[in-house]
């Protein structure tokens, strides 16, 4: 089952209500919503096409919507942002951290109250039961490495007992291993594509806007959504082999930023890419032949 966070109705159009919590200025009319994983995706690639794809998304921010959907907390967000801008990388509009657990404004990143409340109330007296648990099953390191709204692990996949996570689940949580090495304890049901279907209600864009870019389990949720999306060409063997099962997915030749480009292309996006006003029926012709690929 698929969580989708809701917080209590609110009066007339969602964006405003986000855009409140936003020091970041989000398109008055977005063309395109580019939700890109960090490593092996958007941090990834042969340094002309970095250099390419930042510029490119910091000529188009009038127009596309950038969010970094990431594995990685805040902090280390922080440190990703303080270490690129030699190649060009400017802070996107919105922030997906801790595999899906935190919301934040891409600027300040400062967490989002309307998007994490939700996710709070489902993890609010987790970690005290599942801590002492987690410190008994062999394989998994001793001190969580990270913890909002979740707990995340390096682990010994050889040495780890599948079994003993499943027990874990039956608190209310998802365990997901990725990478060969990391462990993320989560509330039950959140994940990078909940807590993206969530955002993009609020952004009020519609899903034939969306291309979302990824290289391992951790992104699977979001290529399982169904809305457009990416895979990158030297992804992880686990994440590839989930492939038939994704009619919406792509898989690129190339890897990385390098790969995000040849993505946009096959989505019917060359004309955003180039600089010029979205061809409608070029992107419906793409549409279509996703359809029938
Ligand atoms: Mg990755």
């Amino acid at each position: 089952m698929v969580f989708r966070p809701s917080s209590d109705p609110l009066p007339g159009s969602l964006r405003p209500h986000l855009q409140a919590q936003l020091q970041a200025q989000l398109p008055a009319r977005p063309e395109l919503v580019l939700v890109t994983d960090l490593d092996g995706t958007l941090l990834a690639g042969p340094s002309p096409w970095r250099r390419w794809l930042y510029r490119w998304l910091v000529r188009e921010r009038h127009r596309v919507i950038h969010v970094f959907s990431t594995g990685r907390d805040l902090r280390s967000v922080a440190r990703v942002l303080a270490a690129e801008p030699e190649l060009g990388l400017a802070p996107p509009h919105l922030v997906i951290s801790d595999v899906g657990c935190t919301v934040a404004c891409g600027l300040s990143l400062e967490p989002l109250p309307l998007a994490i409340g939700p996710i709070e109330k489902l993890w609010r007296g987790l970690p005290e039961k599942l801590l002492p648990q987690l410190a008994l099953i062999p394989g998994v390191a001793s001190q969580p490495v990270t913890a909002d709204r979740r707990l995340a692990y390096f682990v010994d996949v050889e040495a780890i007992d599948a079994d003993l996570l499943r027990q874990l689940e039956a608190h209310g949580v998802d365990c997901l291993l990725s990478g060969g090495r990391y462990l993320d304890v989560l509330p039950a049901g959140v994940n990078k594509g909940s807590t993206l279907l969530a955002l993009l209600d609020w952004l009020e864009v519609a899903p034939d806007q969306v291309l979302t870019a990824g290289d391992s389990l951790n992104d699977l949720a979001m290529f399982e959504t169904g809305l457009a999306s990416v895979m990158m060409a030297a992804s992880e063997p686990e994440l590839v082999a989930q492939l038939p099962r994704l009619p919406a997915t792509y898989q690129a030749r190339a890897e990385g930023c390098q790969g995000i480009v040849e993505g946009l292309h096959h989505f019917g996006f060359t004309a955003l890419l180039e600089g010029r006003a979205l061809d409608r029926g070029t992107r419906d012709r793409a549409a279509r032949s996703l359809v029938s690929d």
